[in-house]
């Protein structure tokens, strides 16, 4: 199961990206706009940013997590967004005697394949361990290691990013684990930033419509809106 942990934060988030936007705008140094905003005004200003695209000042906001129970077909999708930190546990450095690895729910719904996928990975993870007794450093042995091993991983991004990858990983159209990833990610940040975590959503929420090819069904695509809008002429 995925663990998603949040392990640090900056301090009292939502109003650190609120004070940082008002420096534009107002004659206050930052500090006595952090003690000055009220809740309400807070909350106003994080949705004015959002609505006109001011996003920089989400940058001062940052989150670390620590997540546990993924496959490294998810750890590699998720690196793939380089505008965060990240510290994975090492094939290299750590031995891989006790094995993890995820089974996706369509594999578990076949009964005999099922078992040949068990059968497959035991296969692999058996000739690991016979490579490490046989000598093989591990950073070689994990060659054999298929890519639905556990990992776990330490990801820090800051708010405007985790709205980003948010937008395309909430998706329907991502894959089950990523989807499943940032739904414990949103919950996470919802505790400490309730409104923060309001903008944590989909890209269709923003847009109106579906910019992927096919539509999950939430909101139409924009060639569907297109064809309705003609039709309405
Ligand atoms: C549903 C889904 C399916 C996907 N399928 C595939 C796939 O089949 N194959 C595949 O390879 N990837 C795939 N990806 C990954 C995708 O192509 C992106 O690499 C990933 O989503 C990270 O995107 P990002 O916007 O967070 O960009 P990042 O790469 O993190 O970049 C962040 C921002 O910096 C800018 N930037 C970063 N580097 C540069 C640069 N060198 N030059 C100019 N601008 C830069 C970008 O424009 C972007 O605005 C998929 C992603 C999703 C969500």
């Amino acid at each position: 199961m995925i663990y998603v942990a949040l392990i640090s934060y900056t301090p009292d988030p939502e109003r650190t990206i609120a004070a940082a936007a008002r420096v534009s705008t107002s004659s206050a140094r930052a500090s006595q706009l952090m003690e000055k905003l009220a809740p309400q005004a807070v909350d106003r200003l994080l949705g004015l940013l959002i609505s006109s695209g001011h996003l920089s000042p989400f940058e001062h906001a940052s989150f670390t997590f620590a997540i546990e129970g993924i496959s490294r077909v998810t750890s590699h999708q998720l690196v793939r967004h380089r505008m965060a930190s990240y510290t994975q546990q090492s094939q290299r450095y750590v031995s891989l005697k006790d094995f993890h690895y995820i089974t996706p729910a369509t594999i578990s719904a076949k009964g005999e394949l099922e078992a040949e996928y068990h059968q497959m990975v035991r296969a692999a993870h058996a000739l690991y361990l016979k490579m490490l007794d046989a000598g093989i450093p591990m950073e070689d042995a994990r060659y054999v290691l298929p890519q639905a091993a556990e990992t776990r991983l330490v990801m820090t991004m800051n708010a405007r990013e985790l709205i980003h990858v948010c937008s395309l990983r909430l998706c329907l159209r991502a894959q089950w684990e990523i989807v499943e990833l940032f739904e414990k990610v949103k919950a996470e940040v919802e505790k400490v930033a309730p409104r923060l975590a309001a903008e944590l959503k989909p890209k269709c929420y923003r847009l109106g419509y579906c910019d992927e090819a096919e539509s999950c069904g939430i909101f139409p695509t924009l060639a569907e809106v297109g064809e309705k809008t003609q039709r309405k002429r």
